[in-house]
C-alpha cells in the first residue's frame, strides 16, 4: 500500500497543468494528497485553482489517464475546502512561470491568518491592502526584463486566473497570475 502511494506521488508529480504545461499540478498545489481511505482504497485529492476554472475537468481526466496508464487504481476526490490559494504554489513553480513569460503572484490575497482580504475582489491586483489598513501600490515586475515599469491592460487575460500586463520598458505584453 505504501509502495502504491509513493508510486502514485511519483506518477502524478509529472502531470502538467493543462494551461501552463511547464508546471506540474503538484508544483501548483492542485495535487493535495495521496492517501489510503478507511475502506482500503487509495484517494487522490485535488483542489481546483479557481472555482469554475475550465481546466479542472481536464486535470481530473489527465490524472485518471496517468493512473490507468500505470496500471494503478485510485479514486479521485475533488476537495473544495480549504480553497486553493496561490500560497500553495512552490517557489520552483513561480520560477518556471517567470521563465515561461508569466509573472507569478506577488503576494497572497489572504492575510497571515488565512482570511480572504475582502478588498481584493474590487481592487486592482497592483493595489494591495496592507495590515493596518493602508493601501500600498505594488508593481508586477516584467518576467522578461524585470522592470517594475509595468501596467495592467486587462484584468482578465486568456483565463480568469490571469491579468494582462504590458511592460513599458521592453514593451512586451505578459500574463500575470493573480494572487488568490
Ligand atoms: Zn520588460
Amino acid at each position: 500500500m505504501v509502495d502504491t502511494i509513493s508510486a502514485l506521488w511519483q506518477l502524478l508529480e509529472q502531470v502538467p497543468d493543462p494551461e501552463i504545461p511547464v508546471v506540474s499540478i503538484r508544483e501548483l498545489g492542485i495535487l493535495r494528497d495521496v492517501r489510503e481511505a478507511a475502506d482500503g482504497q487509495i484517494d487522490v485529492v485535488i483542489t481546483p485553482t479557481y472555482s469554475g476554472c475550465p481546466a479542472m475537468g481536464q486535470i481530473e481526466d489527465d490524472v485518471k489517464a496517468a493512473i490507468a496508464r500505470a496500471g494503478l487504481q485510485a479514486r479521485i476526490i475533488t476537495q473544495l475546502a480549504p480553497a486553493w490559494t496561490t500560497d500553495w504554489m512552490t517557489n520552483e513553480a513561480k520560477a518556471k512561470l517567470r521563465s515561461y513569460g508569466i509573472a507569478p503572484p506577488q503576494c497572497s490575497a489572504s492575510d497571515s491568518d488565512g482570511n480572504l482580504n475582502a478588498t481584493y475582489s474590487i481592487a486592482s491586483p497592483a493595489i494591495i491592502q496592507r495590515a493596518g489598513g493602508r493601501l500600498s501600490f505594488e508593481s508586477v515586475p516584467c518576467p522578461r526584463c524585470s522592470s517594475h515599469n509595468t501596467t495592467e491592460t486587462s484584468h482578465f487575460a486568456s483565463t480568469a486566473c490571469k491579468a494582462l500586463y504590458k511592460c513599458l520598458d521592453c514593451m512586451e505584453p505578459f500574463d500575470y497570475f493573480k494572487p488568490y
